[in-house]
């Protein structure tokens, strides 16, 4: 028997093409570059979550149901009696089924450029066409680009992050569901900022059926467990948990975020705190030379300055990582993101930056 022992006579040539997603070493560093909440649970819950911990029943597989997670979320964060809600491991996931489950063959999933990058990849994966429709220059959404580009390519799904990211603003309601009405497929809004934004698109799920709500626990400090949800109607969330692998969030996934939303006032306030600290550096940031910064509603800052790779590098060697966004996208050209961390990480991250800028041109 003559075997193909090449991959490339094995695997698909768009995955062939691909890059691996780059998730940088930052051992000993200040680590600003992943929208990771900087806090510690405090004690009194670190030694809840020990105990459950010591007694988990790690021998058994999981509820497939997370049944009892599933009530805690509802409670937590007011979702509507009539709507479903799906259980990923990591919102990721959840943007992994709905693409596979929307994969008929020349189906389009369609967001803006820039987006999270796991749309477009995402996309591949799944053996989705993607199209990306450019942001305005302020970064605003191109509502006429839209709607010509949903008439064209008539997608079956449109994600859009609400706040966006890389660029951390929200885009205008309005334009949102201007969106959703034309579409003839499903758009999922993905609110994985909302902790730090203070609006969501919850309110609209009863109003448009096409409509889906998309949350993660990991911009909020649970960022390590892996728990993504998505709230809908049960006729799509049906379809959806036909492809969920039935343990796709571990029982200690389970025990632990339900008892962390027992206390979902420790989790607001550290995003409060986040967000004190995203004013002071927005301010500080504005007040730097050969720097502009955009305004944030996440717990990230995109800022440009005339030469983002060297600054990232020069960042880097001082034992600050953040993100260089330079090259990713045009609108983003000489970009850097930055991840709001504790006071202490934010004002060195500060301090060295304004000094990088004074020294370089
Ligand atoms: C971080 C992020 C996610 C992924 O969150 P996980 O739940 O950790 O997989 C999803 N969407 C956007 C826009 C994000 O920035």
């Amino acid at each position: 028997m003559a075997h193909l022992n090449n991959p490339t006579e094995i695997i698909r040539p768009e995955l062939l093409a691909l890059h691996a997603y780059h998730v940088p070493a930052a051992t000993g560093m200040i680590k600003l570059d992943a929208m990771e909440n900087p806090y510690a649970l405090p004690q009194s819950l670190q030694n809840e979550i020990a105990q459950l911990a010591a007694t988990a029943p790690i021998n058994r597989y999981p509820d497939p149901n997370a049944a009892d997670l599933k009530a805690s979320l509802r409670e937590a964060l007011d979702i509507p009696d009539s709507m479903a809600v799906l259980l990923g491991n990591g919102s990721d996931e959840i943007i992994q089924l709905i693409a596979m489950a929307a994969a008929k063959p020349d189906a389009v999933l369609l967001s803006v450029e820039p987006a999270f990058v796991m749309f477009r990849m995402i996309a591949t994966f799944a053996d989705m066409k993607y199209v990306g429709v450019p942001l305005k220059t302020n970064l605003s959404l191109d509502i006429d680009a839209m709607l010509k580009a949903i008439e064209q390519h008539r997608p079956a799904v449109i994600f859009l992050a609400y706040p966006n990211n890389p660029t951390g603003n929200l885009f205008e309601e309005d334009a949102l569901l201007q969106i959703i009405e034309a579409t003839p497929g499903i758009v999922v809004i993905d609110e994985a900022y909302q902790a730090f934004a203070g609006v969501s698109m919850m309110n609209r799920l009863e109003q448009y059926p096409n409509l889906l709500l998309m949350r993660t626990l990991s911009k909020s400090g649970l960022a390590g467990l892996r728990l993504g949800l998505l709230i809908g109607r049960s006729m799509w969330l049906d379809e959806f948990e036909k492809l969920r692998l039935p343990y796709n969030v571990g029982v200690m996934t389970q025990l632990i975020a339900q008892a962390v939303l027992r206390h979902t006032d420790v989790l607001t306030a550290q995003a409060e705190r986040i967000k004190i600290e995203r004013t002071n550096m927005l301010a500080q940031l504005a007040a730097m030379d050969k720097l502009a910064v955009y305004p944030s509603d996440a717990n990230f800052i995109l800022f440009r300055v005339n030469n983002a790779t060297e600054i990232f590098q020069t960042l880097k060697q001082k034992g600050i990582l953040i993100k260089n966004l330079d090259g990713a996208h045009t609108l983003l050209d000489n970009c850097l993101r930055v991840t709001v961390g504790t006071p202490e990480e934010n004002a060195q991250f500060l301090a060295t930056l304004h000094t990088i800028l004074r020294e370089k041109v």
